[in-house]
């Protein structure tokens, strides 16, 4: 088989990237190779589909608010013949929690955010109990509220990416990438494992976290790590009123959901790699202490469900990798390393790269600082908000 265009990876990213490759016609043939579309392991699905402005580099925030726009717009935007993509987009803004520690950061990098028009709400903590009552301010020494910002059904939203880049013409292939051949001037094959072969002109790597797994088969270095992220829906037995997504000092990140709340709060202790076991005891032993001393209503709860999914990690800066493979095989594109961003950049990093194979170059939003070039030379390009 032969396409102008292969994506490697089906996921949200690779998803966006064939979505938006396809959208007017001038691409040729895309195909993307995903092996196994019910993307059980796949990161999309596992994430907490959390929209925030709140970053300190401008490309962070720039796509995250096009990705805001682009969600908001979504179920219409991504219908096909007739039927809408609903996503649950849900505006109900996201609030940081800082205690003496991370406040003066967290100034600058909102001084910074609303130096580039995002409303960046400063509140002490009589504020912060007054606008959201469930919360303590005890110990807070500056809470900023984005209201603007929102979340989304990430599997929901794939799947209209999917559907949308299919009536486009885009296919998908089942089959898991064994081998990628080049020849020292071009990648010109990947290799599934039922033997497949599939050639292109064009191949982007976009397999999340498995990124330099399948790197390595044509000796492309990408220093991306999965990272373990355990997360849990639970509910609570008082009713509260409708709470942002909230991420506090101690990294405890949620956001309602249904009738419940999901979220988690990273073990930074933990090793890098493969890791989909839930730990027995940590929502309790951990997790639990953490909310209840932040929303003392949160005293009573009740864990429903824990899992856990991978960030794709960058370990040089934990920003993205997105652009052509500088210094090595020049029809490779890459679009890897989100850690826990992917799905708010996903809708900028598929018109970025689309911009660049159909277009030659950005057109929309410079995303040259993202590049490759920094990996071999060792230059970081780092945020100072979450990652
Ligand atoms: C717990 C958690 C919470 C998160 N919360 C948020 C959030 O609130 N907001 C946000 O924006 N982001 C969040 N993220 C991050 C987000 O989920 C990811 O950045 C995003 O989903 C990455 O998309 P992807 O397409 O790169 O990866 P994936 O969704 O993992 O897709 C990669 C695909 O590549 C395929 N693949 C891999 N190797 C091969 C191979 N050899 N052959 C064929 N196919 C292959 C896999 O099967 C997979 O389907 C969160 C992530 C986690 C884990």
């Amino acid at each position: 088989m032969h396409a102008d265009i292969a994506i490697l990876g089906g996921g949200i990213i690779g998803s966006s990237v064939a979505y938006h490759l396809a959208r007017d016609g001038r691409a040729g043939t895309i195909v993307v190779v995903e092996r196994d579309p019910t993307y059980a392991l796949a990161a999309t699905p596992r994430a907490n589909g959390g929209i925030r402005l709140l970053f300190s580099l401008s490309e962070n925030i720039e796509m995250a608010r096009h990705g805001r726009d682009f969600y908001r717009a979504f179920e219409s935007e991504m219908a096909v013949d007739g039927e809408p993509a609903p996503i649950s987009y849900k505006r109900q803004g996201y609030l940081f929690v800082s205690d003496a520690g991370g406040a003066a950061q967290m100034e600058e990098n909102a001084r910074f955010q609303e130096s580039m028009g995002v409303t960046a709400e400063r509140l002490d903590p009589a504020a912060l109990e007054a606008r959201f009552p469930s919360i303590s301010g005890e110990g807070v020494a500056l809470a900023v509220l984005s209201p603007d910002d929102a979340w989304i059904d990430p599997q929901a939203a794939l799947m209209g990416f999917r559907r949308k880049a299919r009536s486009l013409g885009v296919a998908y292939i089942d089959g898991e990438i064994v081998e990628w051949q080049g020849d020292g001037v071009a990648a010109r094959s990947v290799t599934l494992a039922d033997g497949q072969a599939i050639t292109a002109d064009v191949f982007v790597n976009a397999c999340g976290a498995w990124a330099a797994e399948v790197g390595r088969l044509i000796d492309l270095d990408l220093p991306v790590e999965p990272m373990s992220r355990e997360s849990y829906f639970f509910r609570c037995a008082d009713p509260l009123e409708p709470l942002p997504f909230i991420k506090t000092e101690t990294d405890l990140a949620f956001r309602p959901e249904g009738d419940g709340y999901v979220g988690g709060m990273p073990d930074w202790s933990e090793p890098a790699g493969w890791n989909f076991e839930p730990s027995p005891d940590r929502f309790e032993d951990v997790v639990w202490p953490a909310l209840a001393q932040r929303l003392p209503s949160m005293q009573r709860v009740k864990l429903i469900r824990s899992w856990r999914g991978h960030y794709a990690r960058n370990t040089l800066d934990y920003s993205a990798i997105i652009g052509p493979w500088s210094g090595g095989l020049g029809n490779v594109y890459l679009a890897n390393g989100f850690s826990g961003h992917g799905v708010m950049h996903a809708p900028a990093t598929g018109r970025a790269l689309a911009e660049l194979i159909l277009d030659g170059g950005f057109q929309t939003l410079d995303l040259a600082r993202f590049g490759y070039h920094r990996i071999p030379a060792g230059e970081p390009y780092r945020e100072k908000g979450i990652v």
